[in-house]
């Protein structure tokens, strides 16, 4: 069976892919007569370490540590290393590479709060949650001197920083991970080091420090997995001069999960700036906005979860609005951020009456609807109007539900532009001048993977998400490396890993993948949920990533396992059309014309809400394939740089210091391919040159005597001048390719010239 085949039905199995390697088989009496460890597979536990008392046959009998004995079949065992090895950092350096053995190892550092290792050339962070006092302005000075070589994100930063200056080549960071996992700690620190690295030049570093934090309390909430989820993708772009010095930073952010403002589990909560907002403005601001207590709001006391556990969200607001001035947001616009969270809130509690007989419904003229329409910055009239509307150019009367749709439609709107809108005033505070940069480090953090017990159209979006950042990880981890050995004619041994690009085929297919059938129902006026869910069985049946289910729902094969999803909303979400006379709010509404504009030129076309719902405009991109897009050219824009990979894993689903569940870790191990990225990285080579760049550089080291012409000759003939071991390198057609360290031992030599 396939590693992907495990994982997806029986995930916490004994994986085939751990078999050892072939010679482990012919040395199992060896491991007897010297008594050493081996692993033993133990039901409920995975593996046990123990010694082997006897064999017979094909059989074993085993005694594990605590002193019981069992017996399993000689096939299963795997060599376990030597208690030395037991905290090693490079899993690269293991004697015997296989599943048991890898997650003993990160067990034990995880034990010692050596919460990072390295998997070759993959980063890998296990979330502590807890302090494990290994961060801030010491430690950043150690990695900076290079006085510690343990694996840190700080290193992997710093590694950037110093190939950006040596290679004159853009550089990424790309941080993986299921949902609260630890990536956006792992971006933050990644950041914090890369600005500490340079001279504060005008409160910049601080600036793009707070920057994030601002994004954080308008774009992450609670969810039922994290206290702290993004809410939305963001790839950082920190840019240096040619000479290194930080110049400032740019920020690009992925689909904000607009429902969230509106309706959400029981148990999360919404964006943290609502809360914040309510527990910490100052009187004369709550007064202003006419705020109560949270729990007085209809938007965030519907999912029965206020607070987070440890979290005081009025220091929070303080400190947000302590991070507003260093970026330089002014009081004015401060003031109007705050005016339409407020609107946001008090639509929420706006109410509608059923009236009479004809059951169509008015707008109750109550106080939300006052301080709605004052936050708004038009008439309660006005409001009115927009909020009891019938469809476009009928007399129909709105039914309560539809209503209610364009009360939260509205809402939703208000708040994506405001998040848009706080991303373009930071990105103004961090511009530089184009001229002064040449250099830059990006940082991708999106959302993690997700699977909740009801998966929405935001999940699927999300999950996507992963499946694309998954297939860079891989091509890069994975194949393009085998295939630059293969192409230039370099001896070599194969690894096998599975990829996922049936799944992603499934979702991005021209005509026929999920994304495209989706759109071609979410424009046919008469389509419903359930006519696209059939849509979706007719269609992609034949694909294996894609499983019919019970009425209304169906399931995807993710690269990490299966994922039930339920249709209904799915044509409304990826529609996200707005209402008509969201313009003419606009227009009479000054604050909101500042604002929305951007929003409103997205979704020009008309239409309504509900079941009253007319399909958009054809020409308007919807919101799956426009995400397809973005994400498509991101992936181009990575192209263009020199990745490094974080993977962060989460030890336990309840966010607890100190609880590391195997078959939790594994999963995540077996789905990222690591074992066979150590595989691969054992026998690669990790520094590749042509030879022409090689023999520029290195030539000399020949202290110009006997000089070949040809580059290929040059770079045979440094290495042998400089007694390097033949298994240090692998001469190409085209490149020369170094083992790790072959390099800096060449530079260092350099110097010395
Ligand atoms: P999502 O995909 O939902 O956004 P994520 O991978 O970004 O999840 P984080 O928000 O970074 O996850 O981490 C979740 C929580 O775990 C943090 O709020 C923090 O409490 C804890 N945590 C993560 N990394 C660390 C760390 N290095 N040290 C201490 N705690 C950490
Ligand atoms: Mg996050």
């Amino acid at each position: 069976k396939t590693r992907r085949e495990k994982t997806v039905e029986t995930p916490y199995e004994v994986s085939s892919s751990s078999r050892p390697e072939s010679e482990w088989c012919e040395n199992i009496d060896y491991f007897m007569k010297k008594r050493l460890s081996v692993w033993c597979p133990v039901p409920g536990a995975l593996w046990k370490s123990g010694k082997i008392q006897l064999i017979s046959g094909e059989e074993a009998s085993i005694k594990l540590s605590d002193g019981t004995v069992i017996e399993a079949s000689t096939e299963e065992l795997l060599p376990a290393n030597p208690y030395s090895f037991e905290d090693i950092h490079d899993l690269m350096r293991l004697s015997y590479l296989n599943e048991p053995s890898v997650l003993h190892n990160l067990e034990c550092r995880f034990c010692h709060d050596m919460v990072y290792s390295k998997a070759g050339p993959l980063l890998i962070a296990i979330n502590p949650f807890k302090d494990v006092h290994l961060y801030g302005d010491e430690v950043i000075t150690a990695y900076r001197q290079k006085l510690t070589n343990e694996p840190h994100v700080y290193a992997t930063a710093d590694n950037a920083y110093n190939q950006m200056m040596r290679d004159g080549e853009n550089q990424s960071i790309i941080i993986s991970g299921e949902s609260g996992a630890g990536k956006t700690e792992a971006a933050r620190l990644a950041v914090e080091y890369l600005v500490a690295l340079c001279d504060d030049c005008s409160g910049l570093k601080e600036k793009i420090l707070k920057a994030s934090h601002i994004l954080e309390a308008f774009g992450n909430a609670k969810t039922s997995i994290n206290d702290n989820s993004s809410r939305f993708g963001r790839f950082t772009e920190i840019l240096f001069s040619t000479k290194g010095k930080l110049r400032g930073a740019k920020i690009q952010t992925y689909l904000p999960e607009k429902m969230r403002v509106v309706k959400r589990a029981k148990g999360e909560r919404s964006y943290h700036i609502f809360y914040q907002l309510c527990a910490g403005a100052p009187l004369s601001l709550k007064d202003r906005l006419n705020l109560k207590m949270a729990n007085q709001y209809q938007y965030l006391n519907q999912s029965e979860c206020l607070e987070i556990r440890s979290v005081d969200d009025a220091s929070k607001f303080h400190m947000l609005m302590e991070a507003m001035d260093i970026v330089q947001i002014s009081k004015e616009d401060q003031g109007h951020i705050f005016d339409l969270l407020a609107a946001v809130l008090w639509l929420g509690n706006i109410s509608f009456n059923e009236v009479d007989t004809e059951s169509c419904i008015e707008v109750a003229l109550d106080e939300a609807l006052a301080a709605a329409a004052r936050m708004i910055g038009c008439s309660t009239q006005e409001l009115i109007s927009v909020l009891s509307s019938p469809k476009d150019g009928t007399s129909e009367k709105l039914t309560l539900q539809e209503a209610i749709s364009i009360r939260d439609g509205l809402a939703r709107s208000i708040y994506a532009s405001l998040f848009d809108w706080l991303l373009e005033l930071i990105n103004k505070s961090l511009e530089v001048d184009k001229q002064e940069t040449g250099r830059s480090i990006s940082i991708l953090d999106i959302c993690g993977f997700e699977s909740f017990q009801k998966n929405s159209f935001e999940q699927l979006c999300i999950n996507y998400g992963s499946e694309r950042l998954q297939q860079h990880f891989a091509r890069h981890l994975l194949t393009i490396e085998q295939e630059a050995y293969d192409m230039d004619g370099l001896d070599w041994i194969k690894v096998d890993y599975e990829d996922n690009h049936e799944c992603l085929n499934l979702f991005e297919r021209k005509s026929l993948g999920l994304f495209s059938l989706l759109d071609e129902e979410s424009y046919l006026p008469a389509a419903t949920d359930s006519t696209f869910l059939n849509k979706l069985k007719q269609h992609l049946i034949g694909n294996p990533c894609f499983k019919e289910d019970r009425n209304g729902f169906f399931k995807i094969r993710h690269f990490t396992g299966e994922v039930l999803y339920d249709s209904s909303g799915f044509l409304d979400k990826n529609r996200d059309t707005l209402h008509a006379n969201f313009s003419q709010l606009l227009s009479s509404s000054c604050l909101l014309s500042r604002f929305a504009p951007s929003v409103l030129n997205q979704s020009q076309v008309p239409t309504s809400f509900a079941s009253e719902l007319q399909a958009p405009d054809s020409q308007k991109q919807l919101v799956g394939s426009k995400y397809k897009d973005q994400l498509f050219n991101l992936m181009q824009q990575l192209e263009h740089t020199k990745p490094h990979f974080i993977l962060c894993i989460r030890p336990n689903s309840e966010q607890l210091p100190s609880i590391y569940r195997k078959e939790l870790v594994l999963q995540q191990l077996r789905y990222s391919g690591v074992l066979e990225i150590v595989a691969i990285a054992r026998v690669s080579y990790p520094t590749q040159m042509a030879h022409e760049e090689f023999a520029r550089r290195y030539v000399s080291l020949l202290l110009e005597k006997n000089v070949p012409q040809d580059p290929l000759d040059i770079s045979v003939a440094v290495l042998r001048h400089c007694n390097v071991l033949p298994e240090m390198y692998q001469v190409g057609y085209k490149k020369l390719y170094m083992r790790a360290g072959l390099i800096d031992m060449l530079e260092a030599m350099k110097k010395l010239v």
